[in-house]
């Protein structure tokens, strides 16, 4: 599918690279020769590693664990990728999901290589003892082999994965072969915040869902293409998958005004036409370990959640869920890839043809990425934002307005008392300087929309209407095109 999409994305660009190309000693053929070339370089997953080692389970058996990293590219470095927990892992899953690492990474400028890795089991079916162990020892397994390391490859949470098994990846490494290396820890992210973690890592993909739906639900050209109203307040939302995309990207939704109205899970669906709360249904799920019961709902006995009528719908789950068997059964008018790979291309056609706006994963669920981007940064400065400049930036402040009052006293005098100036609600809200998560939030927002606006461009100036995933990914291939040509790399 990322093969698809990306000679889709060639097929725009070539002709372009080659006028582009300046040399004036070299005749166009050779010009385009050399495009060519270099776009065969970007299309190859460039390194991939497959383990298998025992596990004792926790009844005395032995079981053998299979697990896979793929490094796409290492035109940035280090590789960025999450680790998948699932059954359904396999190889060409790995290969594919590093491939669109490496174009989401260059959509929202994060100077990292595309990476990924998967280990084949299903994690509800191991106990927490086991998990540590598969972790653990599948940490070793990659960093024997080069494939995890501060500068080189750096995993970050996925499906079946959070921050307690970052926490173990980090530990494992730092105190093995990392053992003597100050940036030990930014060899993963998405580590609990007392491990090097960052606030805000966890729900920054859901929050940049929000974000990316945000800047083309505000753009009238784009909601008038397709029919609809600007803004996301009022409109109804299904999600498919309450795990940490779903839930987050519910909530910042639900805050601003949109409301959800269906949940799908793999074990059942709800449905509130008035609204489900995201904390109250988040807070059950804790509970009773599913969204099946939920007071706040009801449970949805038609045929399937994702063929009903919405605005927005969020598959938030698994790959290929939309597919041309199906795609011609959606109602929703914007579909925000919030999973990796949710369409197929077939399907892609499908929608684009029926006027659905896609707004496509390697852009809209790249608020993870960003961020993971931000912690590793702050673990390789080994301080946390604004920690040298908040009280600064306090006092600053305080002066600012200090000066203020005596200016206009000196000018009007101290007839009746003091002149009293009072900072606004938002001046006071800031007054302290920017916090870790405000730092984070602000650059997010600042990524996402900075990005969108690119695509936005592209989509224009090459004339592709709605079809954004196209936009995406041509902005990404240049960056990396380039990349590569500006590393006068040659052919060996
Ligand atoms: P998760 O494991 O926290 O949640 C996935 C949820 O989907 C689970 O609750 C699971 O029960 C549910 N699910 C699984 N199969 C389903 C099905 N057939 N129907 C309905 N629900 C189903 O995983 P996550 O981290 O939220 O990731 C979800 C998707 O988002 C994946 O495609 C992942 O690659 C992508 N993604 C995740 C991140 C991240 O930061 N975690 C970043 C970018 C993209």
């Amino acid at each position: 599918m990322v093969e698809f999409f990306y000679h889709k994305s060639c097929k725009i660009l070539q002709e372009k690279l080659v006028e582009d190309w300046r040399a004036p000693r070299m005749s166009t053929e050779e010009k385009r020769k050399k495009v060519k070339g270099l776009l065969n370089i970007i299309q190859p997953c460039h390194h991939v590693l497959e383990v298998s080692f025992p596990l004792k389970r926790d009844n005395g058996d032995y079981e053998m664990i299979t697990g896979y990293r793929a490094q796409h590219s290492q035109h940035r470095l280090p590789c960025k990728g999450g680790i998948r927990y699932s059954d359904e892992v396999n190889i060409d899953e790995v290969k594919a999901l590093s491939a669109l690492m490496t174009f989401k990474c260059a959509c929202v400028d994060v100077p990292f290589g595309g990476a990924k890795a998967g280990v084949k089991i299903n994690p509800r079916k191991y106990s927490d003892n086991e998990l540590e162990k598969i972790t653990r020892r599948f940490t070793l397994e990659l960093a024997k082999k080069g494939f995890i390391g501060p500068g080189i490859d750096v995993p970050a949470p996925d499906m079946g994965t959070g921050e307690r098994e970052m926490a173990w990846i980090a530990d494992t490494y730092a105190s093995t072969i990392g053992y003597n290396d100050i940036n030990s820890h930014a060899c993963v992210t998405g580590k609990p915040i007392n491990q090097g973690g960052i606030h805000g890592r966890v729900s920054a993909t859901g929050r940049g869902v929000f974000h990316g739906l945000e800047n083309f639900l505000n753009e009238a050209s784009y909601m008038s293409m397709i029919g609809t109203t600007p803004g996301m307040g009022g409109k109804s939302v299904i999600i498919q998958g309450f795990g940490n995309v779903g839930l987050h990207t519910a909530r910042y939704l639900h805050r601003a005004g949109a409301t959800v109205i269906g949940i799908m899970e793999y074990d059942g669906s709800i449905v509130n036409p008035t609204g489900i709360d995201p904390k109250e249904l988040e807070d059950y799920k804790l509970q009773h370990g599913t969204i099946v019961g939920f007071p706040g709902a009801q449970p949805y006995t038609g045929e399937c959640l994702l063929y009903e009528n919405c605005d927005i719908l969020v598959p938030a789950a698994i790959e290929k869920v939309i597919n041309k068997h199906n795609a011609h059964r959606i109602q929703a008018k914007i579909i925000a890839e919030a999973a990796n790979g949710p369409t197929t291309p077939a399907a892609d056609k499908i929608l684009i043809e029926r006027n659905i706006l896609v707004i496509p994963d390697l852009y809209i669920n790249a608020g993870g990425v960003t961020v993971s981007y931000f912690e590793w940064l702050k673990n390789l400065n080994h301080v946390s934002y604004g920690r040298l400049t908040f009280k600064y930036e306090r006092e600053s402040n305080h002066h600012l307005l200090e000066s203020v009052q005596q200016s206009l006293e000196r000018r009007f005098g101290r007839v009746g008392g003091a002149i009293p100036i009072t900072p606004s609600e938002s001046f006071q809200k800031r007054i302290s300087g920017a916090s870790e998560k405000d730092i984070v939030h602000s650059g997010l927002d600042y990524s996402m929309e900075r990005s969108a606006k690119a695509i936005m461009r592209t989509a224009m100036k090459y004339n592709l209407g709605i079809d954004l995933r196209s936009a995406a990914y041509v902005n990404s291939v240049e960056k990396i095109f380039q990349t590569y040509r500006e590393a006068g790399l040659t052919f060996t």
